[in-house]
């Protein structure tokens, strides 16, 4: 048995006449990468920014590392970092000083030590007194996600991690955030790419008209979607094949 990092009941928001979602329910595993995925405007980030409480849900329950984001909101920011669209980094200081400052905000005890043991881990090192308007995309994303785990939170919020990034900075994003998981951190990330949830994620949700309507892994969800004979050659679908086929399925198309 698991422990549940993430638990969301029958989660409802609206904004005016537009119900972005309509009985939302999933739970994360600690320690696992939960891909929430879903087109443009299906509802991520609201999604998002109420288990980050930022935003307050119309109806239902979210329960982040045991505390309820509606009554103990406090709770809830101590237990989680939240990256991706929001980046925190400023260009004319320095990787190491950007960190530094991070540890400072924190009241973190040794934020010299605190700022090398993150420029190791995510293989700044040697680009540490750098200014960070001399970085890459991929060393930006890196450095942003090392700001967002100083003081080392349980939970990870990823809002569309890899979005702007060339396909070589994708790919050493994708592998931080694979080493935070080994290192038994929970990670939720929002992704409209497929390729992403199917590289990085254990389980996968997709979102779709206010609902989740397939959750499983990978393997679980290619079964919802049997191979097709092509010519006595079994072909495997894509997670894109099964995703447009559960969606098309759904409006009835
Ligand atoms: P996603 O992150 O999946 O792209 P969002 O959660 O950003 O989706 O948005 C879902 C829908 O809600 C979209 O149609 C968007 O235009 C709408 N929306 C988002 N925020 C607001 C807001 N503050 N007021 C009104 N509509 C909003």
């Amino acid at each position: 048995m698991h422990n549940i990092a993430i638990q969301v009941n029958d989660l409802h928001k609206s904004y005016k006449n537009l119900d972005v979602l309509q009985g939302v329910n999933f739970t994360v595993e600690q320690g696992s990468i939960f891909a929430l995925l879903g087109s443009n405007g299906a509802g991520k980030t609201t999604l998002i920014k109420i288990l980050t409480t930022l935003l307050k849900q119309d109806s239902g329950a979210a329960i982040v590392n045991g505390f309820d984001v509606a009554s103990k909101p406090a709770h809830v920011r101590q237990s989680l970092s939240l990256t991706g669209q929001f980046a925190a980094v400023d260009e004319i200081l320095t990787g190491r000083e950007n960190l530094i400052m991070v540890a400072r905000l924190r009241h973190l005890k040794q934020p010299h030590q605190v700022a090398n043991e993150l420029l190791t881990r995510f293989g700044l090192t040697d680009a540490a007194n750098r200014k960070a308007s001399t970085y890459s995309g991929g060393m930006r994303r890196r450095l942003d996600l090392a700001m967002s785990l100083v003081g080392t939170p349980p939970i990870l919020f990823l809002d569309e991690p890899s979005t702007g990034l060339d396909p070589e900075a994708r790919i050493e994003v994708w592998s931080v955030v694979k080493g935070l998981a080994d290192d038994g951190m929970t990670v939720l990330l929002t992704t409209q790419y497929l390729e992403e949830a199917e590289q990085l994620a254990d389980r996968i949700a997709i979102l779709h008209e206010g609902k989740i309507i397939a959750s499983g892994t990978l393997t679980e969800l290619k079964k919802l979607f049997p191979p097709a004979e092509v010519e006595y050659v079994e072909k495997q679908p894509t997670l894109e094949e099964i995703f447009l086929a559960i969606i098309g399925k759904k409006e009835g198309k």
